[in-house]
């Protein structure tokens, strides 16, 4: 049987790959790889042949159909439901491997925004399953998710330092994914100093935030397109109130677009101090309420505070499949308390970065607050995440977030 062009490339120019162990898939187990996707799920392999538990976690294989027909390369975890993910290539990652994939990662950065403040990696969106990367100026922050990425982490490190010249580097790896690939939770500063806040701009408002101790791996940029979609419907004089507010992101920007007053809530002390030092440093007020959402909310709707415009931008209700029922209830309370806050002809953003709520599951909550509050609730505009999070169109995990513009007036008479 003739080779095919995968075949001929693969044996003359990567002869180390060759070398790899083999992963082989059971009967017909190929058929989604073949269609673009990037996971092998322990379940699909034919581990008579090959079993997982000959692998380390984060060892480099070579994923074969059950007709010997060669994949690609992938990284595989014994431990994980995901028991193997591809690296759609047939070299063996190294340093410059690494440097070949950050840059295409960061040519379309480069083409979306003019400062470097960005998302310059988003996992199995830029071909690197299980890598996140922040840039933050000449701060980078890197994720490593999972096992196979952290046994490369000397790659990636010397990678970033090369191809985004930072004189700042973070491993953030505390994110909820490791623990599912029996990873354990580190902060580590590979280079420079973390202590201060590092800065971000967005369009020209000048933010501090937490890198090593903050959310996430510090700054939301999948929300930066949405905020700036806000600015339009801020009129002179508002009130706006900015839910879960963490260091200001929404609020800074209603006060830039002219809002009278503006409320962050939050339930962390420290994101607030910020928020009220980055209002400050932006010539911008705010006030700054701390406590549980939900409490607070309650007591403005006691106090009779009303607000033109309410966001409402939560962490993640529904972390797993099965919170969702609870999850759905929590939205649902919540929006019903930002509409009972909201002037008639006010505006609601109402977000959900949960990946098992659906967006029609949010759109439901929306509709369900209005009926319940006796609103009329107009959908102005659908949107997700900007597009430094690209999404992979074998992947919906990749599109997480949704963010509904909303304009609420009283119930038609
Ligand atoms: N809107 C922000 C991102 C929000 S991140 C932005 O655009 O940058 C989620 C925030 O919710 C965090 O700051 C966290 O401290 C806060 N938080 C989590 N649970 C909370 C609760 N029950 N009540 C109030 N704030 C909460």
């Amino acid at each position: 049987m003739p080779a095919t062009v995968t075949e001929v490339s693969f044996m003359s120019d990567s002869i180390t790959a060759a070398e790899l162990p083999a992963l082989r898939l059971r009967h017909n187990e190929d058929r989604r790889l073949l269609a673009g996707h990037l996971w092998v799920f322990s379940n699909e392999v034919d581990t008579s042949q090959t079993p997982l538990t000959r692998f380390e976690p984060g060892a480099l294989v070579r994923v074969l159909a059950h007709n010997d027909k060669a994949l690609g390369l992938a990284y595989v975890n014994p431990n994980s439901l995901i028991c193997a993910r591809m690296l759609s290539t047939w070299t063996v990652p190294d340093t410059a491997w690494f440097a070949r994939r950050l840059r295409i990662a960061l040519g379309l950065r480069e083409r979306l925004y003019s400062e470097p403040y960005y998302r310059v990696v988003y996992g199995e969106s830029d071909g690197l399953p299980g890598l996140v990367v922040d840039r933050y100026g000449a701060a980078c922050v890197v994720q490593l998710n999972t096992a196979g990425m952290e046994r490369l982490k000397p790659f990636i490190q010397a990678a970033v330092l090369q191809v985004l010249e930072c004189d700042a580097l973070l491993f953030k790896n505390d994110g909820g994914a490791r623990e599912l690939e029996g990873l354990p939770n580190y902060v580590e500063a590979a280079r420079g100093q973390f202590d201060a806040p590092k800065l971000v701009i967005e369009d020209g408002l000048k933010f501090r935030v937490p890198l090593a101790d903050g959310q996430k791996t510090g700054w939301f940029f999948d929300q930066a397109d949405n905020r700036r979609a806000l600015s339009k419907y801020v009129r002179k004089g508002a009130r706006v109130l900015d839910v879960f507010s963490y260091v200001g992101g929404w609020g800074l920007r209603a006060a830039k677009s002219g809002a009278a007053e503006v409320l962050c809530v939050d339930s962390s002390a420290t994101a607030l101090e910020l928020a009220a030092r980055n209002a400050d440093d932006n010539r911008l007020k705010i006030a700054t309420r701390k406590g549980d959402a939900f409490d607070v909310l309650e007591s403005l709707i006691e106090e009779k505070a009303r607000f033109d415009v309410v966001i409402v931008d939560p962490p993640a209700f529904a972390k797993r499949r099965k919170d969702l029922p609870k999850a759905l209830a929590a939205y649902k309370r919540l929006n019903q308390l930002a509409m009972q806050l909201l002037n008639s002809d006010g505006i609601l953003v109402s977000c959900s970065c949960s990946y098992h709520v659906s967006a029609e599951e949010l759109q439901l909550v929306i509709a369900r607050g209005a009926r319940a509050t006796e609103k009329h609730v107009q959908i102005l505009e659908s949107r997700s995440h900007a597009p430094d999070h690209p999404v992979h169109p074998s992947i919906p995990e990749t599109r997480y977030l949704k963010a509904y513009f909303c304009r609420v007036t009283d119930g038609l008479q």
